[in-house]
């Protein structure tokens, strides 16, 4: 038996995911053939997200409100075939308390059932602490104490920011969440990406950071406008993970190649999703 590593106190259930479900799930939807590929390694097409013990069914129940009202009042705004994302967003608490879930649940992954990491042992040991300060914010519904920087990925919003001109469908379709550590630790930061954003998550802050518009503090309206700067290390992990996107989709067999090309021929011409796949910058 496996206890939950959030509460401590029940039984784990085997499925907990990182990203929420309905992310996912809009991946699916949107997809031609109803299955997953996943953004580092397309040619493995997969029914759902990681799966890790990590949470009790009531701290999966009660985080899935959550991720129900981050869906709600973010995700189904920005990644929307139909309808444009707003110029100005409104980031409720709800939506910052499902960041600091997911940032939460990267770390406890990453501490309690990655296979390999890139942390030194010093670095590694101390994620238990930050992963006890993320809690105490969620607990507390204080989300003060870390800064969340969003970048809803629409074209002008990645234009503004010279973000790399790599395939569109990326920036539409992928789904990434990893800890990423710089500069002999003075820097931690969650990278999550869904379909239509990044979102950085910073556990260590760097003030040598430049961000501009990204992070609401006060104002709880993030205007896609005044989003004018983000770090260089941006455009190194968007490069990072395009690169292992492409090298992957090289060793992808002529079969699977034809399951993909019949993916896009299939797909809902209302959905824009085509379209957007064979476009190029
Ligand atoms: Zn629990």
């Amino acid at each position: 038996m496996s206890s939950c590593k959030f509460c401590c106190k029940n039984e784990a259930i085997k499925n907990s995911h990182e990203i929420p479900l309905a992310v996912w799930g809009w991946l699916k939807k949107t997809s031609a053939t109803g299955y997953f590929r996943d953004s580092i390694q397309p040619n493995i097409r997969r029914q759902d997200g990681l799966k890790s013990p990590l949470l009790c069914a009531n701290c999966e129940q009660k985080f899935s409100k959550t991720e129900d009202l981050f869906i709600k009042h973010y995700f189904n705004k920005v990644a929307n075939y139909r309808v444009p994302c707003p110029d100005k967003l409104i980031i409720k608490p709800s939506i910052l308390a499902c960041i600091h879930i997911m940032a939460w649940r990267v770390l406890a992954n990453t501490y309690y059932f990655s296979s390999e990491t890139n942390f030194t042992k010093e670095e590694f040991n101390e994620i238990p602490c930050f992963m006890s300060k993320i809690k105490k914010s969620i607990d507390s519904n204080d989300f003060t104490q870390f800064k969340v920087h969003f970048i809803p990925c629409t074209k002008k919003v990645i234009e503004n920011l010279y973000l790399p001109k790599v395939k569109f469908h990326f920036y539409e379709r992928s789904i990434t969440a990893e800890p990423r550590i710089w500069d002999n630790h003075e820097r931690l930061i969650i990278f999550i990406q869904i379909p239509f954003s990044i979102v950085i998550f910073e556990v260590i802050p760097n003030n040598k950071d430049s961000w501009i518009g990204t992070h609401v503090d006060e104002s709880d309206v993030l205007n896609l406008d005044e989003i004018k700067s983000v770090p260089k290390y941006v455009n190194a992990l968007v490069e990072y993970f395009y690169d292992h996107f492409l090298q992957s989709t090289t060793k992808i067999t002529s079969k699977q190649l034809a399951i993909i090309k019949s993916d896009s021929e299939k797909a809902d011409p209302n959905s824009g999703s085509v379209k957007s796949a064979r476009k190029s910058w």
